[in-house]
């Protein structure tokens, strides 16, 4: 590690897309910036690992919205086209259901035609449920994503009110897909995107058939090389801006003096700031780094959270080229009520769970060495859960079994390499509360000013992340990060240069 300064105008604590996020936002308005994180790479959730010659995404693969990454990148003088190269993927993504796989194919058109060939009158449905869901999209990411959630009223300015007539908004997602269409195919393709904001399509609002547009419209895309690529990206910004960062550093403790965060205390030593963004869990920084009278939320406020699902994860080498699958494969061949209820009302290992195979060799030949397949396996699962391998182990036969069956591939003699992961490592490596993968869920109750606060009862305190506003997700995180920086550029225009109080 190498010395850390005395002091820096502001302190990031982690380096993942929203600690990133925030430093590089902070650093380009010219404030010194120091970045600390626990482990030896940036990335957080999304770092990667490799592995004779497999390299392996840990988190998210799935990079959409790419108006929130050319924004990112944007405001800090650059384009997203100078660091990363960008495809679309065609299919975007394929679906196994029982009675067979279905591709999505890149369009909007073209998904038309394929939902009118399920369900006679769907294309034409779509066609409009897609304007409305695009309307959604302009209205969200315009006005509601890009608040800090202070209040109610950011909902309410009289500029939103015109945008917001005739959109369904606040219903269920649910609802508003069934009264549209009635094909089972059709609704979980339509219902799968909002499985990112971690809660039941019945319990999410309206308002993200955003997502739908996000999906169809904007498209699914990859970065040659792997979604680890974003986060090189970032770094190498944020370095460009004049970011410092720090690895290997685990914070021990938000300091407080005069009423105001000014500092932390990493590895044994101060480091002073005027402000500090804490862009771990928010649970982790407000019940373990900050002291109690500080605190906004006790532990039965979290308790009574909805978290977003944690994952049983398998990284797999496979020792030769599967064609059945495309790069994202979707495993919707058993019913989702079962699985859900595992999730959100009995937390419990459930026994047919849906689950997600991502293949990036079948576009990157970078990712896996000649003739192999690089596969990540993610099952999603309630937070919580005690670690249990024979459960794991269990349910990796579950998804050999199923894939077989599918595809007719026995996958088990061709595994060269296997890592599981699962809520024991989220914890462990993240500090995750209750071993959560994706933060806390978009779900009605607790989306905007309803989510954690951004800004601390300690004067100084900003919080970033997928535990706070706008939410889970790459991109979230990413506004997460830029909003935080807003706040504290705003905390940090009273101060001289070099104000932090001595503890
Ligand atoms: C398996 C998986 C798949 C996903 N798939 C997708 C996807 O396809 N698309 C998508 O958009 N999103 C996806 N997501 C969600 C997305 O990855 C997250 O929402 C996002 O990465 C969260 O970023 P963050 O910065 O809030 O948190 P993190 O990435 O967790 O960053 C927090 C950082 O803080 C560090 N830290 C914690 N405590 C301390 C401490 N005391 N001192 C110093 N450092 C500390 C951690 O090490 C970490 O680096 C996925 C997530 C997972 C887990």
């Amino acid at each position: 590690m190498n010395s850390l300064p005395p002091f820096s105008d502001a302190i990031v604590v982690g380096a993942g897309f929203a600690g990133l996020s925030a430093a590089a936002t902070l650093a380009s308005s010219g404030k010194s910036v120091t970045v600390l994180e626990r482990h030896e790479q940036a990335g957080g959730r999304a770092r990667a690992f490799s592995h004779e010659g497999f390299t392996f995404d840990m988190g998210p693969s799935w990079y959409w919205m790419p108006d929130v990454f050319e924004d990112f990148f944007g405001a800090l003088g650059s384009e997203v086209n100078d660091h990363l190269d960008l495809i679309r993927l065609d299919p975007s993504y394929r679906v196994w259901f029982d009675s067979g796989p279905v591709d999505i194919p890149a369009g909007s058109a073209a998904v038309q035609d394929l939902f009118e060939s399920m369900e006679v009158g769907a294309g034409e449905k779509f066609r409009r449920f897609l304007i409305e869901a695009g309307r959604k999209y302009k209205l969200g990411m315009g006005r509601f994503v890009r608040q800090a959630g202070h209040t109610p009223l950011e909902l309410l300015q009289p500029s939103i009110l015109p945008h917001a007539a005739g959109l369904s908004l606040f219903g269920s997602l649910s609802k508003h897909v069934r009264r549209n269409f009635s094909d089972p195919r059709i609704i979980q393709i339509l219902e799968f995107p909002v499985l990112f904001l971690g809660a039941r399509p019945s319990n999410t609002p309206a308002l993200y058939s955003m997502m739908n547009y996000a999906d169809t419209a904007l498209g699914t895309w990859y970065p040659m090389g792997g979604m680890n690529r974003i986060v090189n990206a970032m770094e190498s910004e944020a370095t460009r801006q004049g970011v410092q960062f720090h690895y290997g550093v685990d914070v021990e403790e938000i300091l407080e003096s005069g009423g105001r965060a000014i500092g932390v205390v990493a590895e044994g030593r101060t480091c002073l700031s005027d402000t500090v963004v804490a862009a771990a869990d928010y649970h982790h920084v407000e019940q373990d780094l900050l002291s109690k009278e500080w605190r906004r939320y006790d532990e039965s406020y979290w308790q009574g959270r909805t978290m977003a699902p944690s994952s049983l994860l398998f990284y797999l080498g496979i020792e030769k080229r599967i064609d059945h699958f495309e790069h994202h494969n979707l495993f919707f061949d058993s019913p989702f009520e079962p699985h859900a209820e595992t999730i959100y009302d009995d937390p419990s290992w459930p026994e047919h769970p849906l689950f997600y195979v991502c293949a990036p060799s079948r576009t990157d030949a970078s990712v896996a060495p000649p003739g192999c397949e690089n596969l990540f396996i993610l099952i999603p699962l309630a937070p919580g859960l005690a670690h249990d391998e024979s459960e794991q182990e269990r349910l990796f036969g579950d998804v050999m079994d199923r894939i077989q069956m599918r595809t007719g591939e026995d996958l088990r003699p061709h595994i060269v390499f296997r890592r599981d992961y699962a809520h024991r490592e989220f914890e462990n490596d993240y500090n995750a509360f209750r071993g959560n993968a994706y933060g806390l869920a978009n779900t009605i109750g607790q989306t905007a000013f309803l989510k954690p606060k951004m800004r601390s009862k300690l004067p100084g305190l900003f919080f970033a992340g997928q535990l706070t506003a706008p939410g889970p997700g790459v991109p979230p995180s990413l506004i997460s990060g830029q909003l935080a920086a807003e706040e504290a550029n705003e905390w940090l225009s009273q101060f001289a240069h070099g104000q932090a109080i001595p503890a």
